[in-house]
C-alpha cells in the first residue's frame, strides 16, 4: 500500500502533468491559427508526452493500490505574442514542474517510500530535458529576431517533430 501523503502528492503531479497537457495544447492551436503549422506540431507532440507523464503515474499508483483522483484542470492561456514568448512560459513552466518532481523525491525520502523515489528517477532526467529543449529554443529564437526567414527555417524544423512513446509507457 502507498501512505495517503504520497498518494495525494501523486495525485496532485497527474492535475500538474495534465495542466501542462492542456498548457501545450493551446500553444499548438493558438501556432495554428498563426499559420505557423511547425510550431503547432512542435506543441501538438509536447501535448502528447505530457499526457503520457500523466499515465505513467496513473499506472505507477494503481500499480501501488492506490487511488487515482482525477481533479479539475485549471484554464490555461491561449495566445502568445511570439513563438520568443511561447517559448520562455515554456521554460518557466518546465522550471515549476522540476521543483514539483524534486519536492516529491524529497517527500519519498521523508516518508521512506523508495519505490516511488525510484520510480522518480525517470522524471528527474525527462526535466533536464525539457529544459534543455525549451531553453535551446528561447536562445535560437532569440538569434532569430524579426528574421521572417530564418522563423520559417525553425517552423520547417519543428513541424518534422515526432511523438515516441516514452519508455516507461512502452508495451502498456
Ligand atoms: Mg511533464
Amino acid at each position: 500500500m502507498i501512505s495517503n501523503k504520497i498518494q495525494d502528492a501523486l495525485n496532485e503531479q497527474i492535475n500538474a502533468e495534465l495542466w501542462s497537457a492542456y498548457l501545450y495544447l493551446s500553444m499548438g492551436m493558438h501556432f495554428e491559427a498563426e499559420g505557423c503549422k511547425g510550431l503547432a506540431n512542435w506543441f501538438k507532440v509536447q501535448f502528447k508526452e505530457e499526457q503520457a507523464h500523466a499515465e505513467i503515474f496513473m499506472n505507477y499508483l494503481n500499480s501501488r493500490g492506490g487511488r487515482v483522483v482525477l481533479k479539475a484542470i485549471d484554464a490555461v492561456e491561449t495566445k502568445w505574442d511570439s513563438p520568443l514568448a511561447a517559448f520562455e512560459a515554456t521554460l518557466a513552466h518546465e522550471q515549476k514542474v522540476t521543483a514539483m518532481i524534486n519536492n516529491l523525491y524529497a517527500l519519498a525520502m521523508d516518508e521512506h517510500d523508495y519505490a516511488t523515489r525510484g520510480k522518480l528517477d525517470w522524471f528527474v532526467s525527462e526535466q533536464v530535458e525539457e529544459e534543455e529543449t525549451a531553453r535551446d529554443l528561447v536562445d535560437r529564437l532569440k538569434l532569430i529576431g524579426n528574421d521572417g526567414l530564418a522563423l520559417y527555417t525553425l517552423d520547417q524544423e519543428l513541424g518534422a517533430r515526432t511523438y515516441n512513446v516514452p519508455s516507461p509507457l512502452a508495451g502498456k
